[in-house]
């Protein structure tokens, strides 16, 4: 393969005779450039006086640029030369030598691809579109930029010169480019490549020919996300994000100072707009409201250190700091977290490197307790959290990483990202995810498959003859206690039937959970559980269910009524990972509903080491479906207790 740094000295000949025409076109730039900048500004006194000769005003503007110190960015250039050899994990050197070959990551999840020699911006070498709109972010560039800092090796900075050069020539922001130009890619894009100004502005690579290519895409960035504005949705922030950048990193363009202020308008409208009162991003899915967070600080930090911190009010930080509260609040134990809609797991520990720094950052020794598996900090007072807005909550039986803890969603639409999964749980106990939700598998390009993620009855919730329920959730109760935690929550889900689900905490050890079928709808009533990969036992003729793992932690899932119900196995599938997906035990309680009368069903879900605990639930008295008082008996190790709630 003939690189083309090789190629262009194979061309220079050929190259020298068009250089005129060349020179026209970059001279066309600098004056597109020159008239796009205030040039009044200090500093730039001499810009000014070069105006009429193009390669000189350009130059002028690139000493600017090199030695201004009046904006301040979370790249420290005078950081660089420290940085050699201690810069760039393995991963990013690999990833920055591919680029080299044009050999890019799109959709992280599928493999690195050739886009030619003649690089296709277009490329799709998958079917799903994911890949090409995520190419179009160059995650790559930055690796090239730690790469580049971390070696010294001038390669990387040319590469990438000649790789945007060669981008912006190729995307010009029309119908034809839209794979180029979705406004979540112009803001990431917008607010990455300050980034990478500021990592290549010092290498003799950055030319001032270059400084206008760059400096017109950023204008045409900015210029463009003004027209765009994804209201209520973590487009909208990146967007803004985006603009704000520009408009902070390069103070000099005459619109500098309108687009700022769109975009502070828009993320001070957003904080609201998409974060609940109780601190969750409405998107209710725990990857995008992590995202969130990055979102709403990361203007705010540049805010900050450009002195601008007036722009966001003290409502907006505090906003951020309850956010921050929801991984440690709605995590799992080991620092993992649930999968409700678009979300992933994540690792163990995944959630407590952020978590630490927003210790630091909020002073907040509840979260750096938790971040550090209780080495540090204090230990945070409760253990169960109601977000009765966002509709999520957790129970758990301590902060260690072997407590058990169940996370259950009822919330309202959450949008794209959501699912309609309201009453679904996840149980967690002793470092394993006993019973995680399904997950999301993919995005784009496989229909079919991103449907059956999406399906009500693959969640642990309720069903009318299988189908898809609609949001329409009710928190009625919750009450924390030191030996019982009770949360009783509804949801509309069909025109003629509402979920009522109430779960018993009882002693920090198991769960009962009593569900209510209310309402005239006819069909089968159903109610789904799905356990971890692995082996299971399912007994249908003693209505139970059960892990089989060999050591450490099983789940039980007992049926103690209806007494008719019957246990079906179901299919069941799991995605841990973007186009990864296994199977898994499923299986479902159902009952007949023939008539306007309710259904109830009691189950017992009880996490266990070694043999399955008996456990003896009693619904005392008679009470009516749907009513406002609910008593049980239980009775287990030899002792029994009653509980209930009254509305
Ligand atoms: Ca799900």
């Amino acid at each position: 393969m003939l690189h083309h740094l090789q190629k262009k000295c194979f061309l220079a000949v050929l190259v020298s005779i068009f250089v005129i025409g060349q020179q026209a076109i970059a001279a066309d730039g600098t004056a597109v450039l020159l008239s796009r900048l205030d040039l009044t500004k200090p500093g730039l006194e001499k810009v000014k006086a070069a105006s009429g000769n193009s390669d000189a005003a350009a130059k002028e503007l690139l000493n600017y640029y090199r030695t201004r110190t009046s904006v301040q960015h979370p790249v420290d250039r005078t950081q660089k030369k420290s940085s050699l050899g201690k810069y760039a994990r393995a991963g990013d050197i690999e990833t920055a030598n591919n680029a080299l070959k044009h050999i890019f990551v799109g959709q992280s999840a599928y493999p690195p691809h050739f886009c030619g020699e003649d690089i296709n911006w277009g490329s799709r070498p998958v079917p799903d579109n994911e890949w090409v709109w995520q190419l179009n972010r160059m995650g790559f560039w930055t690796a090239m930029s730690k790469a580049y800092w971390h070696t010294g090796d001038e390669k990387y900075a040319e590469e990438w010169v000649f790789q945007l050069t060669d981008w912006v020539k190729k995307n010009p922001r029309d119908k034809e480019h839209a794979y180029a130009w979705r406004s979540i890619e112009a803001g990431i894009r917008g607010q990455q490549w300050t980034h990478l100004f500021q990592h290549f502005l010092d290498s003799p690579a950055f030319t001032p020919e270059f400084l206008v290519v760059f400096l017109n895409s950023c204008y045409d960035h900015a210029d463009y996300l003004m027209t765009k504005y994804s209201a209520r949705s973590n487009w909208g922030l990146m967007e803004a994000e985006g603009m704000a950048f520009i408009a902070i990193v390069f103070p000099e363009f005459k619109d500098a100072e309108k687009w700022k202020a769109e975009a502070i308008v828009r993320l001070n409208k957003e904080i609201d707009n998409q974060v609940y009162s109780d601190g969750h991003q409405r998107e209710l899915t725990i990857g995008y409201h992590v995202g969130c967070i990055g979102w709403f600080s990361k203007t705010l930090d540049l805010a900050k250190m450009n002195g601008m911190e007036d722009a966001f009010p003290d409502s907006y930080r505090a906003k951020i700091e309850k956010m921050c509260e929801v991984p440690m609040k709605l995590g799992m134990p080991d620092g993992s977290n649930t999968q409700f809609g678009d979300s992933w797991k994540g690792r163990p520990g995944g959630n407590w490197g952020i978590l630490k720094l927003w210790a630091e950052r909020y002073n907040r020794p509840d979260f750096l307790y938790v971040a550090t598996e209780g080495k540090q900090g204090e230990k945070p007072k409760e253990t169960a959290f109601a977000y009765k807005e966002s509709g999520l909550y957790s129970m758990r039986s301590g902060w260690d990483k072997n407590a058990v803890c169940l996370i259950l969603k009822c919330g309202p639409d959450g949008g794209g990202h959501s699912q309609p999964d309201n009453g679904t749980f996840e149980l967690y106990a002793g470092g394993r995810h006993l019973m995680p939700d399904s997950g999301c598998y993919i995005y784009s390009g496989d229909p079919e498959n991103r449907r059956w993620f999406r399906q009500t009855k693959i969640h642990q919730t309720l069903t009318l003859d299988g189908k898809n329920t609609a949001y329409a959730p009710r928190h009625l109760y919750w009450q924390t206690d030191d030996n019982l935690d009770v949360l009783v929550v509804e949801n509309a889900g069909y025109p003629d039937l509402t979920h009522r689900r109430a779960v018993f905490f009882v002693d920090k050890k198991y769960f009962v959970i009593v569900d209510e079928a209310i309402g005239k709808g006819k069909g089968v009533a159903a109610i789904h559980f799905q356990l971890a990969p692995g082996e299971a036992v399912l007994d249908a003729d003693n209505q139970t269910a059960r892990t089989a793992f060999k050591d450490g932690w099983n789940v039980l899932v007992q049926n103690v009524m209806p007494k008719d119900a019957k246990m079906e196995e179901e299919e069941g599938q799991i995605s841990y990972v973007y186009t990864k997906k296994e199977p898994r035990p499923a299986f479902r309680f159902s009952v007949p509903k023939t008539d306007e009368t309710g259904i109830r069903y009691i189950t017992i879900v009880a996490p266990y080491t070694k043999t399955p605990p008996e456990i003896k639930v009693e619904l005392l008295g008679n009470p009516v479906i749907g009513g406002n008082k609910l008593e049980l008996k239980l009775s287990t190790d030899g002792k029994s207790r009653q509980i209930g709630y009254t509305l």
